[in-house]
């Protein structure tokens, strides 16, 4: 089994600081995914061990869509993985759509692929964009799971933030769980430090 903090760590890629997650709250530890997907070795050693766990699992799939733009190099190297099309969704004035002539049939079966699944709100929305058009979401996929949302396999069950559905499998190499806190209980904010926003989500 593949050790995803330590990837993560090796890349620079597990950053520790005072940030400012897109679900508002502060963290001492953000993800940077693009850090370590920027090397193509890493990314295929992460990305095939994803695609043998989803394979082992014998679910069907015919393309894999990520959202943009988080989830791209994730997700096309899981594709490239499982032998299947990969399509991706971006926001149009802040609404997930599929464009550039991408289309999905009637009954395809579309994993949603993202680089860390935090509440899985991006992917679900994806999800909403591809079932829209008579394809069918079989399921969901991500490098690692922050913690909140279940992934195959795991002992540790789902908080109330997480919004992927329950009864579709989740597949992640690993589970990062960093302290969260409410800006105005943040103990860096109260030493007089400012967050950053390192990330991706319209910042
Ligand atoms: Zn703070």
């Amino acid at each position: 089994m593949i050790d995803v903090r330590k990837i993560y760590e090796e890349n620079d890629a597990l950053l520790t600081g005072h940030f400012k997650l897109s679900s508002g709250k502060h963290s001492t530890n953000y993800l940077q995914s693009a850090k370590v997907l920027e090397n193509p070795k890493v990314a295929e050693t992460l990305l095939s061990e994803l695609a043998k766990q989803i394979k082992e699992s014998g679910l069907e799939i015919d393309t894999v869509c990520s959202p943009a733009i988080g989830g791209l190099l994730a997700g096309y190297e899981l594709a490239r993985h499982l032998g299947v099309r990969f399509i991706f969704t971006e926001r149009v004035e802040g609404k997930m759509t599929l464009r550039r002539g991408f289309d999905v049939k009637e009954g395809e079966k579309v994993l949603i692929c993202e680089d860390i699944i935090t509440t899985g709100g991006s992917a679900l929305e994806a999800a909403a964009e591809i079932e829209k058009r008579g394809a069918e979401v079989v399921g969901f996929a991500a490098i690692a799971n922050r913690g909140l949302c279940k992934r195959s396999g795991s002992e540790i069950d789902a908080k109330p933030e997480c919004k992927l559905p329950k009864d579709l499998p989740f597949f992640a190499l690993g589970d990062f769980i960093f302290e969260t806190y409410d800006p105005e209980n943040c103990p860096m904010c109260k030493e007089g430090s400012v967050a950053i926003k390192p990330g991706s989500r319209g910042n």
